[in-house]
C-alpha cells in the first residue's frame, strides 16, 4: 500500500483518489468550468432508417434533457437559458462549455454543423463544445473542422461506445459495432482532438465479470474523458419490455453493489483517463422503478471516494500497463 506522502502525489496531480473531470479543467483553466446542454435539433441514423428504425432499445432523449433545452429555441437562446438556471444553482464558474447532447450532433452536413457549433462558440462565455456523437457519424471532412476549431477553443468528441461486445451492441440495436467505435476513437485521438466515450453498466446479457473486464479494454483505447452510468429502464422504451419479458437477463445494481462494482472497475482503469461520470440520474417519473431511492449524483461521488478511501485505494491501482515489446 502507498504512505499517505505519496498518496497526495497522484498521477493526476491532486489529492482526490481517482482522475476527476472537474479537477482536470481547473488544471487546464485554473477555474471551474461549467457545462450547458443544448438540443441542436438533430436526428440519428439509428431512428430514422439510414442505419436502423426504433433506436437503441433504451434510448429516450428526454429522460435525459435539461427543461431549457428545446430544438424549438436558437441555439443562443438555449445558451442563455441554461446559463441563467446554471448560476443560480451553481457557484459561478469562470467560463462554459456549450454540450451538444441531444442525439447525434456531428449527423448532418458539414455546412449546418458550422452554423451550429460556431453560434454556440460566439455566446459571451463560451469557452469551447463538446459534442456527443455515434461512431458512424464522424468522416474525414468533419475531423478536419473541429481540428480547425480545437486550435482556438477547447472542443471534445464525445461518443456513444456503450458496450464493448458486439452481442450486447446487437441486443441493444445500436446499428454499430465495437470495431467501429474503436476506428472513430484512434481517428479522432490520432488527430489530437480532445475524445471522449460513454458506457453503460448493466447492460442485458453482461455478467459483472464481463462489465469488469471492460476495463481492460477501455484503458489500452486513445481517450481523454469517459463517462459510465448504471443502466436506468426508462419506461417507454423498448429495452422496459425486455426487461418485464427476460429480467434475469439483467445486472441491475443495486445501490451497495454499485458502489462496491465501481470501485473495483476503478482500480483497474487506467489512471490517464479522466472520468467526467459515474451514474445518470433520469428524473425519477421516466423510471420503470425507483432502485437507488432518488440518490444524487454528487451524493453518489462523495459515496464513492469515501470508499475509495476506506480500502485505500485509487483509479489504476490494479491498471497493468501492456508489455508492448511483447507482440
Ligand atoms: S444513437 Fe443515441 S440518439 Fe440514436 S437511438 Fe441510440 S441513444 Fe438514441
Amino acid at each position: 500500500m502507498k504512505e499517505e506522502s505519496e498518496i497526495l502525489n497522484y498521477p493526476w496531480g491532486h489529492s482526490r483518489r481517482f482522475n476527476a473531470y472537474s479537477n482536470y479543467f481547473r488544471r487546464i483553466y485554473g477555474g471551474r468550468i461549467q457545462k450547458v446542454s443544448i438540443d441542436a435539433g438533430f436526428t440519428c441514423p439509428n431512428r430514422d432508417g439510414s442505419v436502423g428504425t426504433g433506436g437503441c432499445t433504451y434510448c429516450n432523449n428526454d429522460a435525459f434533457n435539461p427543461s431549457y433545452c428545446s430544438p424549438d429555441k436558437s441555439i443562443s437562446a438555449q445558451l442563455e437559458e441554461g446559463i441563467l438556471f446554471l448560476k443560480k444553482r451553481y457557484r459561478q464558474p469562470i467560463g462554459y462549455l456549450a454540450y451538444f447532447q441531444a442525439y447525434s450532433n456531428t449527423y448532418a452536413p458539414i455546412e449546418k454543423l458550422k452554423l451550429l457549433y460556431e453560434e454556440a462558440l460566439s455566446f459571451p462565455e463560451v469557452i469551447g463544445i463538446i459534442i456527443g456523437t455515434r461512431p458512424d457519424c464522424i468522416d474525414m471532412k468533419k475531423l478536419n473542422y473541429i481540428k480547425e476549431l480545437s486550435l482556438k477553443y477547447f472542443i471534445a468528441v464525445e461518443y456513444g461506445i456503450e458496450s464493448c461486445y458486439d452481442r450486447t451492441l446487437k441486443r441493444i440495436n445500436r446499428g454499430h459495432t465495437f470495431d467501429q467505435a474503436v476506428e472513430a476513437i484512434k481517428l479522432t485521438s490520432g488527430m489530437g482532438i480532445n475524445t471522449g466515450a460513454h458506457f453503460i453498466l448493466g447492460l442485458p446479457g453482461e455478467s459483472k465479470e464481463d462489465m469488469m473486464n471492460e476495463t481492460d479494454i477501455i484503458s489500452d483505447l486513445p481517450l481523454n474523458t469517459v463517462k459510465f452510468h448504471q443502466l436506468q429502464i426508462v419506461r417507454g422504451t423498448r429495452m422496459e419490455k425486455d426487461y418485464l419479458a427476460r429480467p434475469e437477463d439483467f445486472n441491475l445494481f443495486s445501490y451497495e453493489d454499485y458502489i462496491d462494482f465501481f470501485v473495483g472497475f476503478l482500480e483497474k482503469l487506467n489512471p490517464a483517463i479522466v472520468v467526467e461520470r459515474f451514474t445518470g440520474e433520469a428524473p425519477p417519473e421516466f423510471l420503470l422503478e425507483q432502485r437507488w431511492n432518488r440518490k444524487r449524483t454528487d451524493e453518489i461521488v462523495r459515496h464513492i471516494e469515501k470508499e475509495l478511501e476506506r480500502r485505500n485505494t485509487w483509479q489504476g491501482r490494479l491498471y497493468k500497463t501492456k508489455d508492448k515489446s511483447k507482440k
